[in-house]
């Protein structure tokens, strides 16, 4: 028994925050804005896990109404949809992230990512794959406005 998810997300870029992408810090001249820790790529792979199960989106959850999840670590949350996820019988096959920005480089960082995300999720490294890409200067991405991410998983019956 299979199921697959995908999820989208964006944030915007500013000054005097922190980049967090991945659950990795980043050394960057802006930060994403957000109620949390804005972090993109986490909110993308949480959507696309709750997605693949049906269970509605990550702002259902964790809503940013909430105080409770102001300035929090994005990877928190994923530590829960993980859990809600193997209460419910899958576990994780493979998940694949796609993160689009047009600065900083994300490459040096791309590891460290996997190893972070991987370890939240309890999961291989070598089932969790990270990539970033540019969009060549067009759109709001390009423009340094926001950086977008978007991930797909696919999950199995334990
Ligand atoms: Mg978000």
């Amino acid at each position: 028994m299979f199921r697959i998810g995908q999820g989208y997300d964006v944030h915007r870029l500013v000054e005097d925050r922190e980049l967090w992408i991945c659950g990795v810090k980043i050394p960057h001249t802006h930060g994403l804005l957000g109620h949390s820790d804005a972090d993109v790529a986490i909110h993308a792979l949480c959507d696309a896990l709750l997605g693949a199960l049906a269970l509605g989106d990550i702002g259902k959850h964790f809503p940013d109404s909430d105080p409770r999840y102001k300035g929090i670590d994005s990877k928190i949350l994923l530590g829960h949809v993980m859990g809600l996820i193997r209460e419910m019988g899958y576990d994780l096959v493979n998940c694949d992230i796609t993160i689009c920005a047009e600065a900083p480089k994300f490459r040096p960082y791309i590891d460290a990512m996997r190893a972070t995300l991987a370890e939240v999720m309890a999961a291989d490294v070598s089932n969790v794959s990270v990539k970033a890409t540019t969009t060549e200067r067009l759109g709001f991405t390009g423009r340094r406005e926001g950086i977008a991410a978007m991930a797909v998983c696919l999950l199995q019956k334990a």
